[in-house]
């Protein structure tokens, strides 16, 4: 059974000389609205083929749903028919795409597409489509083939982020959008594991996902050297902030409340709390901001983290042969200023090769070597923020591979930097102090309830494996 929409507003029947003024239009569409598009190159052959064979837009090739889906309960009230009588299409955004070419893709009435959109960019600005957008459109007919009749919609709606729907439907002969916001619930979840090649297969085996694991790492910065410091058997474990929908879906993540990083059996244990100028940031046991003046890996900690560039060079700790620390890790990684401070010397210097020197203080200056490449505006006298690029891994000097070369000085003098003792920035401390107090055990209280499911099911994994040998 077919139905056929007649549209009120204009005759959509379409002979063979309005199939080629279509794909005139489409044409048109297509060319004025590419300013939304970052690549539409792609589109203008596909269009420009169609007009040259005078063919049919393609026909529809997302999966067509009769029943209705829970989004489509969700918004069946803004349609005038019941969900039964409606059909769902669903569309990814690929490179290249617009929305109004999308919707054409589909069949959907060339008024109509543009009607809609323009009711759209009321609430929401279609040049924010992201690449694998999923859209869904909602015909309440639906045409067999594409070369007599195009469809009329009934609205679409597309979710831009975790907590956004975004709903356009049809009233009358116009459409009207609506932004309508989700409600998620905050949960907390629990990671753990060994680690054996890298920190990031370890919290891809515990589950926790790479965006909490790049945070976590982060905030070690300051303390690890995660070229030195990390071993196989090493453990991570912790705690973060859980979004979920309605149906118990994972819908984004939060903040971090614990992480700890058991290191050659030293445990450093940090937690997340929101400071009185209402900062998130990690402190220690003690209330101690785990924040100091320099980073102990100034290298990018989340490449060094996922194993890469262990192979290139003999990972050289600080000796009195050797008066400096070396990261190796691939030409072009980024080289962080360990410090805030002001650029002392750039440039060429002899078997350091590229070279840089941050001046922190009157105290204290870093220097980094064998640089392959400066970042634009290093230059001396230049002020410098902690963690800012200043230039990237490279073998110039005398190097046998791709290495970053760290010395941290103290007075003109190379210091071992793994033996320094840096004074942290802050230190939370009366009404504040009893405030975090309170937050701690609560977070640890809440760690180990999640600790004993997380054991549980190893055990029971355990006993599966022994009982599957
Ligand atoms: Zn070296």
């Amino acid at each position: 059974m077919k139905k056929r929409y007649i549209a009120k507003h204009t005759s959509m029947r379409f002979g063979l000389i309005l199939t080629m003024a279509a794909v005139s239009a489409v044409i048109f569409c297509a060319s004025v609205l590419f300013h939304e598009t970052a690549k539409p190159t792609k589109n203008t052959a596909a269009v420009q083929k169609i007009a040259a064979k005078a063919e049919p837009i393609p026909v529809p090739t997302a999966a067509t749903v009769k029943k209705p889906s829970a989004a489509l309960q969700q918004f069946a009230k803004y349609f005038s028919t019941t969900p039964e009588n409606l059909y769902e299409q669903k569309l990814t955004v690929r490179s290249g795409d617009t929305l109004i070419a999308l919707l054409q893709s589909q069949n959907v009435a060339t008024e109509d597409a543009h009607v809609a959109v323009k009711a759209l960019k009321d609430v929401w600005d279609p040049k924010n489509l992201k690449l694998d957008q999923e859209i869904y459109v909602i015909k309440s007919s639906l045409s067999e083939t594409t070369t007599e009749e195009a469809d009329a919609i009934e609205g679409i709606y597309f979710r831009p982020d975790p907590e956004t729907d975004v709903l356009v439907y049809r009233e009358d002969d116009s459409f009207t959008a609506e932004k309508l916001g989700r409600t998620l619930q905050k949960t907390f979840a629990y990671g753990g594991s060994v680690i054996d090649l890298s920190l990031f297969e370890a919290g891809d085996d515990a589950g926790v996902p790479m965006g909490v694991m790049i945070k976590m790492i982060r905030a070690f910065s300051y303390d690890v050297d995660f070229q030195r410091d990390l071993k196989n058997g090493d453990k991570f474990e912790i705690v973060y902030e859980k979004y979920i929908d309605d149906k118990g879906d994972a819908a984004r993540t939060g903040n971090i409340l614990y992480a700890s990083l058991l290191l050659s059996g030293k445990e450093r244990r940090i937690y997340g709390y929101e400071n009185q100028e209402g900062e998130q940031a990690f402190y220690d046991r003690n209330g101690m901001s785990i924040k100091k003046a320099l980073l102990k890996t100034p290298v990018d900690n989340v490449r060094m983290s996922s194993g890469f560039g262990m192979r290139f060079h003999p990972i050289l700790g600080y000796s009195k042969m050797h008066k400096g620390v070396d990261f190796a890790a691939s030409i072009g990684t980024p080289i962080h200023a360990a410090g805030n401070g002001i650029i002392a010397e750039v440039g060429p210097n002899g078997a350091y090769g590229n070279y840089i020197k941050i001046r922190h203080n009157s105290e204290f200056a870093t220097a980094y070597a064998h640089l392959n490449a400066f970042r634009k505006g290093i230059k001396e006298g230049v002020r410098v923020k902690q963690g800012e690029v200043i230039g990237y891994v490279g073998t110039t000097g005398r190097s046998t591979g791709p290495h970053l070369h760290y010395e941290v000085l103290v007075k003109g003098e190379q210091v071992n930097p793994s033996s320094l003792k840096l004074p942290t920035a802050e230190q939370l401390v009366g009404k504040e102090l009893v405030a975090f107090k309170n937050r701690l055990s609560q977070i640890e209280m809440k760690l180990i309830a999640m600790r004993r499911p997380a054991n549980a099911q190893v055990a029971q994994r355990a006993v599966a494996v022994q009982r599957a040998n």
